[in-house]
């Protein structure tokens, strides 16, 4: 059976609308997927409820153009709401850890600029990488079949953190514990939703992860005996939690 092709649109969608493709979505379908005229659609624009929408494609030069029938209703997005904060990672590290949340059904990504974070992103460079984040969200929506999209913060400095924190359970994994640390299984389930803080390649200073515990209300967390790469820890915290509390398990 022929999947049918899902695509994230920047328009209202109700039954009967006729619209246009943007000139990106038209190439993805018409020269890398070779769809024609006639092949059936499932759109979502991320607005309202949860659901999408069936189509079908009716031109497809100039320009792709789509008739909008039915909306039909979905549940996909995670029973625990979860917010992961992230050290800023180098490289595209930060866009596999974006792509790998949105999958996962994370609700919240903050990109974290800490004392050891050594990227950065320069103030007029967020749009750009915005644009570029947003894109990989909506291409992780498409495939993983989400039709609501991950928020991404702009990157916040570690002073900003405490007024931007859910008022959920937070947990922050660190790798230097001297005694025996708590384990993520040894807890009671957080209930609604989650918080949860991994540090950049070079992780957290002890400053930090006290500030992070006495007065942000963060619970300092173990992940094991092997030390996880920040990407690799961001992407297994999530994991961890939505097969404890969440629908992954
Ligand atoms: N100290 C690490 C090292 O020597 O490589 C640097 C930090 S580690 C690469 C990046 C982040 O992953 C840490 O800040 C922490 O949040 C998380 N992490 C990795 N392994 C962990 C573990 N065993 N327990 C808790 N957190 C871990």
């Amino acid at each position: 059976m022929i999947m049918k092709p899902r695509l994230m649109v920047k328009a209202n969608l109700e039954n009967g609308l006729e619209l246009s493709l943007e000139p990106e979505t038209r190439h993805y379908l018409i020269h890398t997927l070779r769809r024609q005229k006639g092949t059936e659609l499932l759109l979502f624009n991320n607005q309202g409820p949860e659901c999408e929408w069936e189509a079908t494609l009716v031109e497809t030069h100039p320009e792709a153009r789509v008739l909008v029938h039915r909306a039909i209703q979905v549940a996909r997005e995670s029973t625990l709401k979860i917010t992961l904060i992230s050290g800023l990672l180098k490289g595209d590290a930060t866009e596999w850890v974006i792509q790998k949340a949105t999958e996962l059904g994370v609700s919240q990504f903050i990109p974290l600029q800490s004392q050891r974070t050594v990227a950065r992103i320069a103030h007029e460079r967020w749009p750009n990488k915005e644009r570029r984040w947003n894109r990989i969200v909506e291409e992780a929506a498409e495939q993983s079949e989400r039709v609501k999209l991950m928020d991404i913060h702009p990157p916040v400095e570690w002073s900003q953190l405490p007024a931007l924190l859910p008022a959920t359970p937070r947990y922050l994994f660190w790798e230097e514990h001297a005694d025996a640390p708590a384990r993520l299984r040894t807890l009671p389930p957080p209930g609604t939703g989650v918080t949860l803080l991994t540090g950049p390649e070079g992780g957290f200073s002890s400053e930090e992860v006290q500030q992070a515990e006495t007065s942000m209300g963060f619970k300092i967390l173990s992940l094991g005996p092997r030390i996880l790469r920040a990407d690799t820890a961001a992407v297994a915290v999530v994991t961890a939690v939505q097969t404890l509390w969440g629908d992954l398990g």
